[in-house]
């Protein structure tokens, strides 16, 4: 345990990097894949089971939980750890994504973003300023900078406009966050797919000076070769000994390619969101348990994985509870999801530390490409 946020990198290979960020929550190793707790809760997970997935650090959505239950009232409560239940270190995003994607009647200015609740029409301010004030009412270990995302594709001019005002609310990030020993203060670099507009976002976010730096703007609906394209160029311009983290990613491909491309940090709701629609992330790729081939399947969902989902259960058993709309069905295959997704990352840890990363790859693509167990 340590007092201060600091980041270790331990070992590379080519541009995949491995090593650990030390907080006083614990440590994050990195790879590291954060499970997302939107409304102060892992959909249909019990904290204690989301630790034992192995995840290291969870993040939480500042949008949500400003509306509801209020960061004031969880900041009365003890803070989000507390409230929740998470021990953990946690990592919040700034709303600024969000507030563009769920609010209503948003109107967006140089000073921030005013907007009414998506649940009871209550008119809100989202700025740099308040951002930094939600997410310290928290207690969140890791907290990013409040910036504006477009939508791809959008224009050159729109790309680079919203860059700057991103980068000028960067540094009313940075002085609103002051000076908090042992909370770390993330920028975000923007510019869509464009390299010029990537480096000059980079250069602005260096010279203010933060604790880690995020892609973002990225898996707006780009696709992913366009993605990897961007990663290709824009995640050397960040500073190497720092953590990088990419906002929103992503399917398990998406993150072997991110990792490869020397990112560090990834969220997703997928593997929880997938889990209560049916839907397993497997080494062969994705298993819909709602098809009827497995109605008679006395077999596990994955016969090597070792969760409990794939241990005690059969495929049977998870397409019955899922077709009688049983809690159980989004609880276990959630259970197995982020269990898979944590493995994956321990996985690409070991390799890269061993300078095998390339043929762990190889291996990761041959056994998708294989595809599902044949039916019995
Ligand atoms: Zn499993």
């Amino acid at each position: 345990m340590t007092a201060r946020f600091t980041f270790d990198l331990t070992a590379t290979d080519g541009m995949a990097r491995t090593g650990v960020i030390h907080t006083p929550r614990g440590d994050i190793r990195t790879p590291a894949f954060m499970p997302v707790g939107t409304a102060a809760t892992v959909k249909a997970m019990m904290p204690e089971s989301v630790a034992a997935t192995g995840a290291d650090i969870l993040l939480g959505n500042t949008y949500h939980l400003m509306l509801r239950p209020t960061a004031e009232r969880i900041a009365r409560l003890g803070g989000l750890h507390r409230f929740m239940n998470w021990d953990k270190p946690i990592l919040t995003d700034s709303g600024g994504f969000q507030v563009m994607s769920l609010a209503d009647l948003r109107k967006l200015t140089e000073a921030g973003v005013t907007f009414k609740s998506h649940i009871d029409g209550s008119k809100h301010v989202l700025s740099p300023e308040r951002s930094m004030e939600i997410q310290k009412l928290l207690g969140s270990d890791i907290v990013m900078c409040f910036d504006e995302c477009p939508a791809l594709p959008a224009d050159r001019d729109r790309i680079a406009e919203s860059m700057r005002l991103s980068m000028r609310w960067a540094q009313r990030s940075r002085d609103a966050f002051g000076d908090r020993p042992g909370h770390a203060l993330f920028g975000i670099q923007q510019g869509g797919l464009e390299r010029d507009f990537r480096e000059e976002s980079a250069k602005a976010l260096t010279r203010i000076g933060f604790d880690g730096y995020a892609v973002g703007g990225l898996a707006v609906g780009e696709g992913q070769a366009a993605m990897f394209g961007c990663l290709d160029f824009a995640t050397d311009m960040l500073p190497r000994d720092k953590p990088r983290y990419l906002m929103g990613v992503g399917k398990p491909d998406d993150i072997v390619g991110a990792v490869k491309r020397g990112i560090d940090m990834m969220d997703c709701v997928l593997p929880s969101r997938s889990g209560r629609t049916g839907q397993g992330f497997t080494r062969h790729g994705v298993v819909n348990i709602k098809n009827a081939r497995h109605a008679d399947d006395p077999r596990p969902l994955d016969e090597a994985c070792t969760c409990p989902a794939c241990r005690n259960y059969s495929r049977a058993y998870l397409h019955h509870v899922f077709r009688a709309q049983e809690m159980i069905s989004g609880m276990l295959l959630t259970w197995h999801n982020l269990h898979y997704f944590q493995q994956i990352m321990g996985e690409m840890r070991d390799a890269i530390a061993q300078n095998r990363f390339a043929a762990w790859e190889s291996g990761f693509h041959a056994m998708r490409a294989e595809g599902d167990i044949a039916p019995l």
